[in-house]
């Protein structure tokens, strides 16, 4: 399903509405906001500048935060236009409304290799009803549209979805195509073995995912919270360690599909289990202690997964193994992504908390893709049709 891509336009001298994701973490102590993290700005540039090169203009348009359809000073995006400005080096003027007579006018005044950063879509509640008339609207500042915004293209919001139909030729920006290709390889056409790792709090966000993926992969290794519902399920006692009981009908059903697919199913052998405020203290087996909660994989587990983590040629990953966020409990999701690291496969992470995690084990080099998108990778990885994806012109 390989998309039109923002390299194979007619760039020179049109205005491009690119969708971008500027939804950045901003600080507001002692009253001006501040950018804490631009990763998002400075990943958008590619895409930028493959048009400024090659004589376009661009209009940039986001959402920041939940303004929840209203006009939020703390959520303009404003900081954002300087940050941009200083990363590209050039001017980047600034529309204090995504649509109206402002905006229009400085649409227009755009000549090539100039760049407009529009207010806040969300500013408005037609953005997120993916109203007609919002979207017409914003398609009538430009001549070409880029979405560069995957990890947005799971809602149908007007600047994702409705817009699109204005344009002859909707295209994907360089980050998007980065992201379909890479998310598509691996439901496609995966080097084999195919080992898929997941972890994470709960079972149930990943239900989906999981029976997809059975159908494509070779192994299943399950660590983290989740864990626990599978050990659950198969009659473990697993003491106070996080479980959704309700789930473990449908955990059952997934285990009989390993079964009848050929997937070997790898469950922790063993955890580092804690009472609250406690450091972790390895189980013998897969059983956690009555009155202790399992925060970690134990060594033996961290063995079993990383040998077969060793043997793949492509995986993917989500969702930690513990809770890293406590160092105590660091030990199975560090060795884990240092395993899929150096396994020389084809190796993506997806979600929020491992994309983290791999960040501060300074293991990023070792993947060949990070995905951007929590949820929007998740339902693509569901096997999910995304409207902002599905609207996208295919490539020749
Ligand atoms: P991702 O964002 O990568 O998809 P999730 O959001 O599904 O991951 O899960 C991340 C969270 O799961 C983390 O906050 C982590 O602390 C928690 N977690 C993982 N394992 C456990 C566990 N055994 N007990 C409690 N919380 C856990
Ligand atoms: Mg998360």
């Amino acid at each position: 399903m390989k998309k039109l891509s923002v390299g194979d336009l007619n760039l020179g001298g049109r205005r491009v509405f690119v969708r971008v994701d500027y939804n950045v973490p901003l600080s507001r102590q002692g009253g001006a906001a501040t950018i804490t993290d631009d990763r998002r700005i400075t990943a958008s540039l590619p895409t930028l500048t493959t048009i400024l090169e090659r004589g376009g203009s661009v209009i940039a348009a986001s959402h920041l935060g939940r303004p929840k359809g209203k006009r939020a000073p703390e959520y303009s995006l404003a900081p954002v236009a300087r940050r941009l400005s200083q990363l590209l080096s050039r001017p980047v003027s600034f529309a204090d409304d995504c649509v109206g007579a402002q905006a229009q006018e400085k649409a227009g005044a755009l000549t090539p290799g100039g760049v407009l950063l529009l207010e806040n879509l969300r500013f408005h509640p037609e953005e997120e009803k993916d109203d007609e008339a919002f979207a017409r609207t914003l398609a009538g500042l430009a001549d070409l549209y880029v979405n560069d915004a995957f990890g947005s293209a799971h809602r149908a919001h007007a600047s994702v979805h409705a817009i699109a139909s204005h344009f002859q030729q909707p295209a994907a920006g360089l980050l998007m195509d980065a992201e379909v290709t890479a998310l598509s390889r691996l439901l496609d056409a995966p080097a084999r073995p195919f080992v898929v790792v997941v972890g994470g709090a709960k079972v149930s966000d990943k239900l989906d995912l999981l029976e997809h993926l059975i159908e494509r992969c070779n192994a299943l290794i399950v660590g983290g919270g989740m864990a626990y519902t599978f050990l659950s399920a198969l009659g473990h006692d697993i003491g106070n360690s996080i479980v959704e009981k309700e789930r473990e009908m449908e955990v059952r059903d997934l285990m009989t599909l390993c079964a009848v697919k050929g997937v070997s199913l790898i469950l922790p052998e063993d955890h580092l289990e804690a009472k609250p405020g406690e450091r972790g203290r390895p189980t013998a087996g897969p059983s956690v202690s009555q009155g202790y909660a399992a925060l970690d994989i134990g060594p033996k587990s961290i063995k079993a997964f990383t040998t077969e983590i060793a043997k793949a040629k492509s995986v993917l990953w989500n969702g930690p193994m513990g809770r890293f966020e406590d160092a105590a409990f660091a030990a199975g999701t560090e060795a884990v992504a240092q395993a899929i690291a150096s396994c020389g496969g084809f190796t993506v992470v997806g979600g929020g908390d491992s994309a983290a995690a791999v960040k501060r084990f300074g293991l990023e080099s070792g993947f060949t893709h990070i995905s951007t998108g929590g949820g929007a990778s998740l339902e693509f990885l569901s096997g999910k049709t995304l409207p902002g994806v599905a609207v996208l012109a295919d490539a020749p």
